[in-house]
This record gives C-alpha cells, structure tokens and sequence, in this order.
C-alpha cells in the first residue's frame, strides 16, 4: 500500500484503499459504508461533524448517524440502485437530520456515492451541517416580512395584510381599522444620546404596542419612528378612538433606560374602512396615506387622535402651501412686529407693550398668527422665529428709549418649546446685551403649558431669568390646566386675565365672578394683573372698580406698526420717565 492512501479496516473487509488527500482533508464529512448501511469509517471532518471517532462507529449501521425517520429516506438509495458492478453514483442529494454524539440532531446534507473495491460495492456518504444554511433561508424568510430591528412586520407583510383583510371585509360586515403612530421625540433621543440607546427606546415602544396587539391585530413599522397597528374588528364607531386612546396611553409611560426617562409623544391618524364604505376598494397606500394625513391633524397630546376625512386632505394640502412660503419667510426674516400698549388704569399712563407678530405671505394676504404659529409650532420653525421677534424687539426698544419716546418694557410672547430650551436663559441675556436696554426693560410672556411641560425646568429658568432683572409674566390666564396652582409653583410678575372673561365680564355673571376670583387672588398674592381685550368703557370701569392693575386692548389702541405706535405716543403725551413702579420693577 502506498504511503499516500489511508487504510481502512474493518470486519468487512479487509482493506481497501482511497488516497489520504481525499479522505483526510476534505472538509465535508465522509461516511465509508457498505451497500447495508454498516459504517466502515469516517474520515476527521466526519469525526468532527458526528463528535465521534472513527473506530467507535466501525461496524454500527448508519441509521446510529442518521435517525430512523431519515434512514427511511436513506434506504431508498438502495432500494432504487441499479443493479450495475460499475463505480457511479447513485440517488440524488438529500436533506436528512443527523444525530451527534451528544444526541443533538441537525440538518444534514448527504450525497451518496457508489465504488467497488475487489468486487465489493460500498457506499461513500459526503456530508454537509446545513445548519448555518437553514439560519440563512430563515432569516432572509424573516426579513423580507419583518422589520430587523423591533421585530414589527415590515410595510410589504402590511400592505398583504391590508389587502387580504379588505378582500374579507364585505363578507365578514367587519371594519378595519388602520393606526398610523408617529413617535415624536425620537430624533431627539438619537441626537441627544446616540442611535445605540434610541434603537432601544424604539424597541421598547414597539414591544408596547406589540404586547396590545390580539385577535389578529397586527403591528407593523412602516419607517423609522412610523408604525401601523392594524385591527379588524365588529363595525363600531366608538372603537377606532378607544383603541388608539390606548395605544397612546401606553405609549405616553416614560421608558427607562440606564436609570434615565426617556419620553416621546405619539401624534395618532386613524384610518376606518367599513364595509359599506367600501364602494371603490382602496389600495393599502391610500389607506395608510389617509392615515398618514389624520396623523398630521393630531396634537400630540392623549386622546387626539384624528380620524380621517377627505376634507383633512385639502386643509394639508393648504397647510403646506403655507408652510412653504412659512420656511421662506423665516429664512429671509420678512416678518414684522406690532406693538400693542399696556395701560395703567390708575394713571392711563403706557406702562408697557406688547409685541405681536405679523406675517404678510404675499399669495395670501395677512395671515393670523393663531394660523401660522401653531403651524410653525408643528414644523419646528417657532424657535428660530421666537429668537428672531426677541433680537427685533429689544432692538426696536432700544430705539424707543433712545429717541425718549417711550421707556417701558417690552413684552414677547414664547411658545413652550422656545422657554424649555436649555439654552433659553443664555438666549435672553444674549439678546438684551446685543441691543443694550436694561433687562427690566424685556418681558416675557409665557402660558400655563410651560407648568405643564416640565415644572422643574419652567421653575429654574423663571428665576434665573428674574435673577437678572428680567420680568416674567404669565400670558391668557384661566384657560390652561391648572390655574391657581401654577401660581403656587412658579413665580411672576404679571398676570394677564384672558381676553375671553374681559369680552363677558358686563354681561354673563359667571364671567364677572371669575374675573372677580382672579383679581382677588392675584391682588392677595402680590402679582399685579393685566386685563386682556379692552375694548369699552364699560369693561374698563369694571375692572377698575374691582382694582384692576393694567389694560390693553382696543379701547386703548390696537397693535401698530413701530412708527405708528411712535405717533399714538407722542400724540398722548406719554413720554417717559412717568413710568408705573410696577411695571419698572
Ligand atoms: P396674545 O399674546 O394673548 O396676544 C393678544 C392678542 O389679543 C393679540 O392677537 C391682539 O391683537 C389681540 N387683542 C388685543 N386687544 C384686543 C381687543 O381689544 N379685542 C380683541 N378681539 N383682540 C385683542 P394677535 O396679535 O392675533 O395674536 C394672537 C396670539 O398669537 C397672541 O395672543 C400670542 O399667543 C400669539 N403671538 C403673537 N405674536 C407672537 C410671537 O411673537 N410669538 C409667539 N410665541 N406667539 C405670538
Ligand atoms: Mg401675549
Ligand atoms: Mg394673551
């Protein structure tokens, strides 16, 4: 025998040769057996594979290495072998489960080959561990379904799953209900701590509406903080809201995570497709696109969910026409601002003003700012146009006192989003230095909601702001939240009564003793008030009577343009220092 072949013996047969390369360094697995299955031997990858050496196999039947249910399989090999002396192969590849030593069964592909040796056939088997392979065909299986990252069905296993529901619909008088979830906040979290945590805080959210998921309902996530949840359910009209009020509920628990809380708000568009809606069988685009444009008219907050209209569909379309020409506007600073004066009652002296945005879009017209900033709100435009009224204004203060026209705070309104900033504080004190006035010629005015957002926060900058003289007053008092307690929580220098209770304070008693009920309690605690929306004689002799601080409203003047606001000035011969100490402090 030559050196380069391996023997091989066994009890039967005497010897037989194959040349040690193939045997010993093949790295699949080879099985030497006779035409009875009795294995004679295995070469190292074999050994390896199995987890057994070769001389404890020698003489056991294969079905030891290839479990009875695949043996049957097995045996068709030589069942099916044509009866011929020659070497050849025989049957095809199989898929089989094998069975290692530590009686783990695992995917096995064998092909089987025939030789003859001195006459005698024997049977070759070249085995693969397909395990690897099937982790493979599954994952793709699985990917090409379901999202990698939170496990949710991906858009193409949704729009099956629309469609097939929707084809089910008119025969089951069921509805389907399509949520469309979009999670605020999350570019947020990865901005602020990195995709790594923000991928878990979208896991944990998407476990959430997972674990709701039942009765065939289905969670699906359609883009990076979009999901669907898709239910299809007896027709009831309250349903849609109540589902998507819970899913908003589950979604509004803070996630925790390394010992930090992590908050993200879902805005929820709700799509319903009855049977007997179902005239025109809608595509699963147009019904997440409806969806989609509901979810646009959302605010955010618990229980606003939309569901969608076809008017919904103009109104955004007539938003983003707006939101453009918005974008536009910012970005060449092609606002103005008009100042509405603050009047004491006592002396009729203007103590103060107010700065009130205004938007001139040339396709239409002067727009609200009860329209464009909620819009700016929404589009994440409101900083940068808070920032860009605070710079004007104290610039155009700066003038004022400068001229001797006029030395009395200005007041800017700041949106929520605008005060919580970190940085907001810096922004101010920034401000105020670029146009040289003193800080108590600066007021802000901020809503309940600024309380109602982060306490702890509204708190620190309240007084850092008021640390450096700068006055803080809190704007539409009584249609927040929590009024009286915001009192408590947070301090401020003026209080300004909604112009809502001013409008019905002569005629609806119920409006007169709310006023009342402010003016006490904001008399009692030392924080002067401002009455909003003037507009008569008998609405000012009111308040006065009741010792009303402050007016502003029509009665007075409307909001005016810089140089008109000059002229009513200096027309009322109200030219500073007959400043109110109030107001100055
Ligand atoms: P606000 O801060 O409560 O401003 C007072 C609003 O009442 C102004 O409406 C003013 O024109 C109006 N007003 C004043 N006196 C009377 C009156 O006698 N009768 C009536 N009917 N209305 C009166 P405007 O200018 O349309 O502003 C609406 C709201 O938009 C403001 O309410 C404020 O919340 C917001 N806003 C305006 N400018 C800005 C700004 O620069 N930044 C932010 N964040 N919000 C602003
Ligand atoms: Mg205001
Ligand atoms: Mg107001």
């Amino acid at each position: 025998m030559s050196s380069s072949s391996v023997r091989i013996e066994s009890r039967n047969l005497d010897r037989f040769d194959i040349p040690d390369f193939v045997f010993e360094s093949a790295p699949a697995g080879i099985i030497i057996m006779t035409i009875d299955g009795q294995i004679i031997a295995l070469n190292p990858a074999g050994e390896k594979l199995f987890g057994y050496e070769s001389q404890e196999l020698s003489g056991k039947h294969i079905s030891f290495l290839i479990p009875d249910h695949a043996v049957l399989k097995a045996q068709e090999f030589k069942r099916n072998r044509p009866a011929r002396s020659a070497r050849h192969v025989v049957g095809k590849s199989r898929e089989l489960t094998g069975r290692n030593k530590g009686d783990c069964e695992f995917p096995l592909h064998m092909s089987i080959g025939e030789f003859t040796v001195r006459n005698q056939s024997l049977l070759m088997g070249i085995c693969h561990d397909t395990t690897e392979g099937y982790r493979a065909i599954e994952r793709i299986r699985f990917l090409s379904s379901y999202d990698a990252l939170t496990g949710c069905a991906n858009r193409t296993y949704l729009h099956a799953h629309i469609a097939r529901s929707l084809k089910e619909l008119t025969a089951t008088g069921r509805q389907l209900v399509a949520v469309l979830i979009y999670l605020e906040g999350m570019k947020e979290v990865n901005v602020a701590i990195g995709h790594s945590i923000g991928d878990k805080v979208l896991c944990e959210l998407a476990d959430r509406l997972k674990r709701h998921a039942h009765g065939g309902d289905i969670v699906a996530r359609i883009s990076g903080a979009e999901f669907v949840y898709l239910s299809v359910h007896p027709t009831n009209n309250l349903r849609p809201k109540v589902l998507a009020r819970q899913l908003a509920k589950r979604l509004a628990e803070p996630v925790l995570l390394n010992g930090a809380e992590f908050h993200v708000k879902a805005n929820i568009g709700l799509s319903v497709q009855g049977c007997a809606s179902l005239n025109r069988t809608p595509t699963p685009d147009e019904i997440i696109s409806d969806a989609t444009v509901a979810m646009f008219q959302s605010s955010g907050n618990e229980g606003s969910a939309q569901v969608f209209h076809p008017t919904m569909r103009e109104t955004l379309q007539r938003e983003q026409s707006l939101l453009e020409n918005l974008r536009k506007a910012v970005q060449d600073g092609s606002f103005e601002l008009h100042y509405q004066v603050q009047v004491s009652l006592t002396t009729e002296r203007i103590t103060g003003m107010e700065a009130l945005l205004r938007w001139h879009d040339g396709d239409n017209g002067m727009i609200s700012p009860d329209v464009f900033i909620p819009l700016a709100e929404r589009s994440g435009l409101m900083r940068m146009i808070n920032d860009w009224v605070l710079h004007r204004a104290c610039a155009d203060n700066k003038a004022l006192i400068d001229a001797g026209v006029l030395d009395v705070p200005v007041a800017v309104n700041i949106s929520a989003s605008s005060f919580m900033r970190e940085n907001f504080a810096d922004i101010v004190i920034g401000a105020i230095k670029n146009a040289s006035i003193p800080p108590n010629r600066l007021e802000l005015e901020v809503t309940e909601t600024v309380a109602f957002d982060d306490l702890a926060k509204a708190r620190n900058h309240i007084s850092t702001l008021q640390g450096r003289g700068v006055l803080v007053s809190i704007d539409d008092f009584g249609i927040g939240y929590s009024s009286p307690r915001t009192l408590l929580e947070l301090s401020f220098n003026k209080l300004k009564i909604d112009r809502g209770f001013i409008a019905e304070v002569i005629n609806d008693a119920k409006h007169q003793a709310i006023v009342k009920g402010y003016l006490l309690l904001a008399n009692s605690m030392n924080i002067p008030v401002v009455a909003e929306g003037v507009e008569d004689q008998a609405q000012l002799e009111y308040l006065r009577s009741q010792g009303c601080d402050y007016g502003q409203g029509y009665l007075f003047s409307k909001p005016l343009p810089l140089d008109r606001l000059i002229r009513l000035v200096l027309s009322r011969k109200a030219v500073a220092p007959t400043l109110d100490p109030a107001a100055a402090a």
